[in-house]
């Protein structure tokens, strides 16, 4: 039975969403300097590296935030479906034709975006590949309960705020910034456990998958 680590490293040069603060980790106390310990502080965006979005995400402070996410969603069997290179954009009719399994509840998207992050390239994509609107409405049709991507955004740069709107007004739980470079299709058990900030609309998480 194998595990797989699924998380992206969290790094002062790790690629961040456009406008987001770059990553800042920075050494408080130093044994170095002669200090009795090593201390570091950390600053970044919610939504940097791997990280799940909260329904007030895009929909508001009313909404769910992230610390009140159901575990038994975010933990649980999951199917990886890898789209070939020329997929372009996740649409209802490459969901359609990908067969998925029945009654998947928990699905992550493999596509090319894997290559990019794998690569370490550091400066942000907007032709990342994405899921539409048509395909969000198509998850929550089948009663999709958490969908991840193997880039910074669920959403293209076009379709941010529907695609969001989608999948959070209906309670998917949605996981970004996904390492899926060594990640077979198929059946896995997803751990996926975002840090418990309160009131945040969005937490980094760390995400394993393990073979079943
Ligand atoms: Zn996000």
């Amino acid at each position: 039975m194998r595990t797989y680590d699924i998380s992206l490293s969290i790094s002062s040069d790790m690629l961040v969403w456009p406008g987001d603060p770059q990553i800042t980790l920075e050494r408080i106390q130093d044994m170095d300097a002669g200090e009795p310990c090593n201390v570091t502080s950390l600053r970044m965006s919610v939504h940097s590296g791997t990280h799940v979005d909260a329904p007030s995400h895009f929909l508001g402070g009313e909404q769910p935030t992230v610390e009140q996410l159901e575990l038994n969603i975010l933990t649980g069997r999951v199917y990886v479906l890898h789209f070939p290179d020329d997929v372009d954009l996740i649409t209802r009719p490459v969901l359609e034709e990908a067969k998925i399994p029945p009654r998947t509840r928990r699905l992550i998207f493999r596509t090319r975006n894997s290559k990019l992050l794998q690569s370490q390239e550091k400066q942000f994509r907007k032709d990342f590949v994405a899921l539409s609107a048509d395909g969000a409405q198509y998850l929550v049709d089948r009663s999709v309960k958490l969908v991840g991507i193997d880039y910074l955004s669920i959403a293209s740069y076009n379709e941010l705020t529907p695609v969001h709107e989608i999948l959070l007004k209906f309670g998917v739980v949605v996981v970004e910034g996904l390492n899926l470079f060594e990640v077979s299709q198929g059946r896995y058990t997803l751990y996926c456990l975002p840090l418990k900030i309160a009131g945040s609309d969005g937490a980094p998480a760390r995400a394993i998958l393990v073979g079943v």
